[in-house]
């Protein structure tokens, strides 16, 4: 059987073709959603989804997550002395999914259809490709995200030339493209977005609006704190509505005052977020050559389009209220199960790729004027924009920022954050210029970008016409039978918890997390509950663990939403 696997930046959600139908996969938990996150125990043992989200609050540093954005780069994480490539870590969230599909259908599964991003190019394609082998997958085709939203929407059954905008926003990417479908082809005409943009950054603008009007002092809130801060508030976001204001008693351990919070002043808050997000769209009507009057449907995917202010603004601008009926998390793994369906049928539907654009931006470092401490290191200057389509070639100037410099040294760097120091360093140039005051020498830095993954990159100094240039192979190049094998016997001396397992040390993980974000009465009610689970455990009874757990996360449950967000 043929597995469709939405792997996603935030959460991962997979489907099978059924009974003529797409039916969703709850994984061991009964969610259909799992976290795309890995956390890594000292010795060896690892947690993957549910289990590893909630022990990230427990231990962030051992916890990684939203590696997609780095599919086919270089870039490695490290934990306990040992190396993770994102195809790696990619491929342990893979094998996962699969793990609770066979035991949810009963079927072993040996394919799988796997949905990327549709600005993603060859090299972040194959890296998807290489992910899923390592976990002794064939992978029957990657499908675009945006098609495979389409075709949960059943467009391929259009009949004549219809031209489509999936907008997906989710926890923290925004993603729009526009496609065309016709005679059983559907081709990506643009794509667009903003790799660090999303839910996140909603959450992030009610947290700011929360702690103006309650007069809490950021400064005034330790980690576990702001933790608890973001859970919550992230809670009351969803909850956000016209109908009536959120009301919020204090539920942090500082002073805080009662506060009111309408709709009208969150949406005023997050209006910088709105013109971040139409600005794409606009740019990718721009770039497909039409008028907003010829897109015929529009599809809002991603968790974050839940926000009623994301679809009044899309129905304003192309005059269409968009689609939604289906649930906007679950849509794009629906679609793939459907291209699974299509293809024992034989239909399957061609899908042209835009793969002639840069997946990364590329720039360099300058100074931050602002940061007087220089606590942040440089900032990030982009050269060429994700998204460009390439081959692209882009000059910028920089000018020297001291009396007498002597050099001026620019490193390369390529990633989407503000700071150079969460991206990653492809390489330097430097080049001398003549002593003169601050600000007089200047440097041109030209970036030209291949489809093959090669950036050149010139530095020019117009006084002295001195040049240099290097060349940098920003294609980790497909890994070797030998490189495959290291890996795979890297993976193999993990230890993933058993299913079952991993349930019961969720929950512990869960408790201890809850334990220390409370006080006096409620840790003594956690620790009692937490040693009376204890004791059941050790008979190891399996029938009296499964009831108990029950009990047990019913217990914890009652704790996150009364002790924590009233
Ligand atoms: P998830 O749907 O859990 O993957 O979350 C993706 C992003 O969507 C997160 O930033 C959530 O906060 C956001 N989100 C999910 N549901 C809603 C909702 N009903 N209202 C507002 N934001 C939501």
């Amino acid at each position: 059987m043929i597995l469709g696997i939405d792997l996603g930046t935030t959460n991962s959600v997979c489907a099978v073709f059924k009974d003529g139908k797409s039916q969703l996969i709850p994984n061991r938990f009964g969610d259909y959603m799992t976290p795309s996150v890995v956390s890594f125990e000292k010795d060896g043992k690892i947690h993957i989804g549910q289990s590893a989200k909630t022990r990230a609050a427990l231990y962030p540093k051992e916890t990684v997550k939203a590696f997609k954005r780095y599919m086919g780069s270089d870039k490695t994480y490290k934990f306990h002395g040992q190396l993770y490539t994102p195809v790696e870590l990619s491929s342990l969230i893979i094998k996962h999914l699969v793990e609770d599909a066979e035991n949810f259908l009963g079927e072993k599964i040996t394919e799988v259809i796997i949905s990327v991003p549709a600005y993603f190019n060859n090299i972040q394609r194959s890296a998807t490709k290489q992910a899923a082998e390592l976990a002794g997958l064939k992978v029957d085709k990657l499908i675009n995200e945006p098609t495979a939203a389409a075709i949960a929407y059943g467009l391929q059954d259009k009949p004549e030339y219809t031209d489509f905008m999936i907008v997906d926003l989710g926890g923290g990417t925004f993603d729009v493209s526009i496609m065309e479908y016709f005679d059983g082809v559907l081709e990506v005409k643009a794509s667009g977005g903003d790799n660090f943009l999303g839910g996140e950054d909603f959450t992030n603008t009610l947290i700011e609006l929360y702690l103006t009007k309650a007069r809490i002092r950021s400064k005034q809130l330790n980690q576990k704190a702001k933790q608890k801060l973001y859970y919550s508030i992230e809670q009351y976001k969803r909850e956000i509505s016209t109908n009536r204001p959120l009301v919020i008693e204090p539920f942090l351990e500082v002073k805080a005052d009662k506060v009111e919070i309408t709709f009208d002043e969150y949406k005023q808050a997050c209006e910088k977020l709105l013109q971040k997000i139409s600005k794409p769209i606009e740019r990718c009507l721009r770039d497909s050559g039409l008028e907003p009057a010829e897109i015929d449907e529009i599809i809002l995917v991603g968790g974050a389009s839940r926000m009623g202010f994301i679809k009044t603004m899309v129905t304003r601008m192309f005059k269409k209220i968009p689609r939604t009926d289906i649930d906007p998390d679950l849509t794009i793994a629906v679609g793939a199960a459907i291209q699974a369906g299509l293809k024992a049928k034989d239909k399957d539907l061609g899908d042209i790729v835009l793969t002639d654009v840069s997946p990364y931006t590329l720039g360099t470092g300058v100074v931050n004027d602002n940061d007087v401490y220089n606590s942040q290191g440089l900032l990030f200057d982009p050269i060429i924009e994700r998204n460009t389509t390439v081959p692209a070639s882009r000059v910028k100037t920089y000018i020297t920022v001291r009396n007498n410099q002597k050099q001026v040294q620019m490193e390369i760097y390529q990633g989407e954050s503000r700071l150079v120091k969460n991206n990653i360093k492809l390489g330097e140039i430097t080049v001398n210029v003549p002593k003169a005051k601050a600000g007089q020498e200047m440097v041109e830095l030209r970036f030209s970008y291949d489809i093959n993954g090669l950036l050149d990159v010139d530095a020019h100094v117009p006084s002295t016409g001195e040049a240099k240039q290097i060349t940098i192979n920003n294609a980790p190049g497909e890994l070797s039978e030998a490189e495959i094998q290291a890996s795979k016997d890297k993976l193999a001396k993990l230890k993933v918890h058993p299913r079952e397992d991993e349930k019961i040390a969720e929950l512990i993980m869960r408790a201890e997390s809850i334990y220390e974000n409370s006080l006096e009465q409620d840790r003594a009610a956690i620790t009692n509950a937490l040693s009376q689970f204890e004791a059941v455990l050790e008979r190891q009874d399996p029938k009296e663990i499964e009831r108990v757990a029950k009990d047990f996360n019913d217990f914890l449950a009652d704790f996150e939403t009364n002790g924590w967000f009233d």
